[in-house]
Order: C-alpha cells, then sequence, then structure tokens
C-alpha cells in the first residue's frame, strides 16, 4: 500500500555549503549524520528520495577559473570531482545506519560508482534504495541545482527540495533588513523577474518548463528535511 504523503517521489538538492555547517574541514559530520536520519525516517514511510549534492565547499569552478591560467571548463571538472566526494562521504554516511545508498555519477568512475543510468537509478528507488546523483550535470559550465532539475525531470520525481542555510526567499536580504518577510510561495516568473537569488536561471527555467515545484528550506533546523520530504509547510514554495 502507498503512503498518502504529498510526494512519492522527491529530488533532495544539498549544496556543498549547507554540508559544510562550520567545521573548517569541508565537510560537518554531524550534518551528513543528521542528513542522513532524516531521510531514513522518510523512506521508512515508504517515500523515495533521491539526492543530488553541490560541491561548493571544495571547490567552485567558477571562482578559480581564470587563476593561474586555468579555464572555465578544467575549473568546472575539478568543482564536479568536489561533489563527488560530498557524495561518496554522504553514502557512506547513509550506509553506517542501514540506508542501502548507490552514487551514481555523470561520467564514469567506475571503480567508485556506478554511471547515471536513468532506469538504473529508478529501479533503485522503487527497491527502497537513496540514489546520489554526482558530478553534476557531467558538463562544464552548469551548476548542480540544474543537474537537480535535470535529474528530477528525468526520473519524475515530483518537486526538487533545495536545502539551504536559509528558512527560505525573503522579500529583501534578513542580514540588512530586520523587517525582510519570508516569502511562502513565489511563482517562477517572480523570481526569475525580480531576480531573487533561488536559483539560477537554467535552473528555474527548467523547473518551471518541466511544471516541477521547487521547496526552499533551512536544512540546519532539526526536522527540516522530513518535513519537507513529508510535504509538510516549511520555507518557500516554488510554482505555478
Ligand atoms: N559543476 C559543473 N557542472 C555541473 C555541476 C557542477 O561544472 O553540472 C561544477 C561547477 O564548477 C560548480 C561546482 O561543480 O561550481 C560545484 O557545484 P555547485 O557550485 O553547483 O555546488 P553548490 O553550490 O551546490 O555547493
Amino acid at each position: 500500500s502507498r503512503p498518502s504523503y504529498k510526494w512519492q517521489r522527491v529530488l533532495l538538492k544539498v549544496s556543498g555549503e549547507a554540508l559544510a555547517g562550520d567545521n573548517m574541514q569541508n565537510i560537518d559530520p554531524k550534518i551528513t549524520m543528521a542528513i542522513a536520519r532524516e531521510v531514513a525516517s522518510v523512506t521508512r514511510l515508504g517515500i523515495e528520495v533521491a539526492i543530488v549534492v553541490g560541491g561548493g565547499n571544495i571547490f567552485r569552478g567558477s571562482s578559480w577559473a581564470g587563476s593561474s591560467g586555468l579555464d572555465r571548463s578544467s575549473a568546472d571538472y575539478i568543482g564536479m570531482l568536489a561533489t563527488v566526494m560530498n557524495a561518496i562521504f554522504l553514502q557512506a554516511t547513509m550506509e553506517s545506519i542501514g540506508i542501502p545508498t548507490r552514487v551514481q555519477t555523470a561520467f564514469r568512475m567506475s571503480e567508485v560508482a556506478e554511471p547515471y543510468i536513468r532506469r538504473r537509478a529508478v529501479r533503485h528507488l522503487e527497491k527502497g534504495r537513496v540514489v546520489i546523483f554526482a558530478a553534476g550535470t557531467g558538463n562544464p559550465f552548469f551548476t548542480t541545482d540544474t543537474a537537480a532539475a535535470l535529474r528530477c525531470a528525468e526520473i519524475n520525481a515530483e518537486v526538487v527540495l533545495k536545502a539551504t542555510n536559509v528558512d527560505g526567499v525573503y522579500d529583501d536580504d534578513p542580514r540588512c533588513n530586520p523587517n525582510a518577510r519570508l516569502l511562502e510561495t513565489l511563482t517562477y516568473h517572480e523570481v526569475t523577474s525580480k531576480d531573487l537569488s533561488v536559483m539560477d536561471m537554467t535552473a528555474i527555467t527548467l523547473c518551471q518548463e518541466n511544471n516541477i515545484p521547487v521547496v526552499v528550506f533551512n536544512l540546519s533546523k532539526s526536522g527540516n528535511i522530513s518535513k519537507a520530504i513529508k510535504g509538510e509547510r516549511v520555507g518557500t514554495l516554488i510554482g505555478g
């Protein structure tokens, strides 16, 4: 029997920055463990969870391109490799608490992880395994937010849940303006026309074109990941 939650299959996007927490070592194991526990609690309910991990905690191509003659494509390949490190770390953490987890990479690293094969990813999810998609889209000049939108559409997940370090999308910068309001809902058009820095344009338009709602929420608040996955009200919902 199918659970009666809002979503049956979700795509959770975890940025590198969120994984870092306040740990100087790029990854905070308290955070990966918190993610693993919350994901475990929802997979037990029968909700299928795929994850796209970022890499910004280790290497961001755009900020390195140009330095020491590093061209953008090479810098981006290093960035994609960074996401694989995060993916392996998160996989190990998940499996340490008994959640079967597969990593699939957008380019081949077959000694380390499976290559991305759409049907195989879906099969893993149907069997109750968590699938972590690493190496972004496999192409330079893209982001892992775009990878999240792309994989979400490919595997027919119903929503992109973007876990960040802020409570959601505000009408102004909450660090500068104490009266900034958290917006509960937004249309795609509002995000793109007001240039709200939610996701890059490629990612948000890909969601819009495929009618994929996006929930932006704070991962550092305990319980939020499982709430978001269960479709409970949290953060900002972008759609329509
Ligand atoms: N990247 C890329 N193509 C992709 C996804 C990522 O080239 O499809 C590279 C890019 O250099 C990016 C880095 O990988 O800066 C890390 O990804 P991202 O910045 O999206 O991570 P996040 O901001 O989520 O931590």
